[in-house]
């Protein structure tokens, strides 16, 4: 029974009694004697819990929703972390990284050390990064060549233009100055003639003479004799030229210095003279280039590349380099740089023909003349002949 001996002790005597106890459940109980044929006496207990059944009810569904609602809180959270730190975290990271692809940063590549599909995509999107930016590369390239060429070509057109159109006129003012100067001769062997007018003709001859050199240069520019072209070894004709423009440059504080090509070959069929000329007329420019002095480079190298002009095939080159670190030039003076009488020097210092005549020459042993310059650095001409090919 839920209630002690003691209290149970009026039942025993016979008693119906009614207890209200809070052990073990709330509840108000009844004992009632029962008559048995035993020797121990007998009762009916009867217990009616006393709570709110609808109460605990109430509260057993609150407890169990509020922790089920904790559990799925608890759940979403680590859902959440877990997905942040394995899935967008790395999304984020790739899609910035195809973002700056996207905006032409191709050297920007991904690390991500993992070994899954999102390490597996990083991976795919570097070595597709990797091939765009060698496919631009070569784009690149290709396209400065042909600027580069196209620029030459035009140039070499216009330049084509003015050596007719100076030839022309070099060739109409050749007799008549041949003439002028025959005739000051006479003056000057006339024992008739006053002692002013044998010098006054004597002046006239020498300035004749200085304009029959300019005029075969200007016909150097753009007539070339007949090729007598024979195989020769360019890095001698380079010593030799450095050797001419020497004393020239030491007097001017000019340093030289001369670098063949790694195996010391460089022939080219060419002729001699012409190609000699050429190197000096840069040497002497170089040298003009640096009134206060420095270093004027020489140097020889082989380079495969393709050919101006309309076949456009891929050869090798002999390039000859005379750089100096002299003033440089401006645009402007590079874009004219190559026009016959185009010069920045002094009357009688320059006559602006040297590289006209330069540009003809190596034109005609189908190679070209590249320019680079920085104000201020210097700059460095680049001299471009076929290779002789070994027979
Ligand atoms: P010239 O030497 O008679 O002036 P060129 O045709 O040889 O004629 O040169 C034309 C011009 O190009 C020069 O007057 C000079 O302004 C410029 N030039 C040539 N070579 C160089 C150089 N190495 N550095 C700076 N300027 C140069
Ligand atoms: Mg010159």
């Amino acid at each position: 029974p839920a209630a002690t001996t003691q209290a149970l002790e009026p039942v025993r005597g016979g008693k119906q009694i009614i207890l209200q106890l809070s052990e073990p459940v709330p509840s108000i109980y009844a004992y009632s004697p029962i008559n048995m044929p035993s020797t121990r006496a007998a009762a009916i207990e009867i217990a009616d819990p006393t709570y709110n059944e609808r109460a605990y009810i109430l509260t057993s569904l609150r407890n169990v929703t509020l922790s089920t609602l904790s559990l799925l809180a608890f759940c979403v959270l680590i859902a959440w972390l877990l997905g942040g730190h394995l899935i967008s975290r790395p999304v984020d990271v790739l899609v910035n990284h195809a973002r700056k692809l996207g905006g032409g940063d191709l050297s920007a590549r991904l690390a991500l050390r993992r070994t899954d599909e999102i390490g597996q995509l990083a991976s795919e999107l570097n070595s597709m990064a990797q091939s765009l930016e060698t496919a631009r590369d070569r784009v690149d390239r290709e396209t400065r060549n042909r600027v580069t060429a196209v620029e030459q070509l035009r140039h070499a057109d216009r330049l084509g233009a003015i050596g007719t159109l100076a030839s022309g006129v070099a060739h109409e003012l050749g007799t008549p100055l041949n003439v002028v100067e025959g005739h000051a001769e006479l003056i000057r062997e006339d024992a008739g003639a006053g002692q002013a007018a044998q010098e006054n003709a004597l002046i006239i001859i020498k300035q004749a003479k200085r304009m029959t050199s300019i005029i075969r240069q200007l016909l150097d520019f753009s007539r070339r004799g007949e090729p007598s072209r024979v195989s020769t070894d360019l890095v001698d004709l380079c010593k030799t030229s450095l050797a001419m423009v020497e004393s020239f440059a030491r007097k001017n504080d000019v340093v030289t210095k001369l670098l063949t090509a790694e195996d010391g070959r460089a022939r080219a069929v060419v002729t001699a003279p012409e190609i000699q000329q050429v190197l000096t007329n840069l040497l002497i420019n170089a040298v003009h280039a640096m009134p206060k002095g420095g270093t004027l480079r020489l140097c020889i190298r082989r380079e495969r590349r393709t050919s101006l002009g309309n076949d456009r095939t891929e050869r090798d080159f002999v390039i000859i380099w005379v750089e100096d670190t002299g003033t440089g030039m401006s645009d402007e003076v590079r874009s004219h740089l190559f026009e016959p009488f185009f010069t920045t020097k002094e009357v009688g210092d320059g006559t602006g023909l040297g590289l006209a005549v330069a540009h003809g020459i190596v034109r005609d042993h189908g190679g070209w003349i590249e320019v680079e310059t920085q104000e201020g650095k210097g700059s460095s001409f680049a001299v471009y002949l076929p290779e002789e090919q070994p027979s």
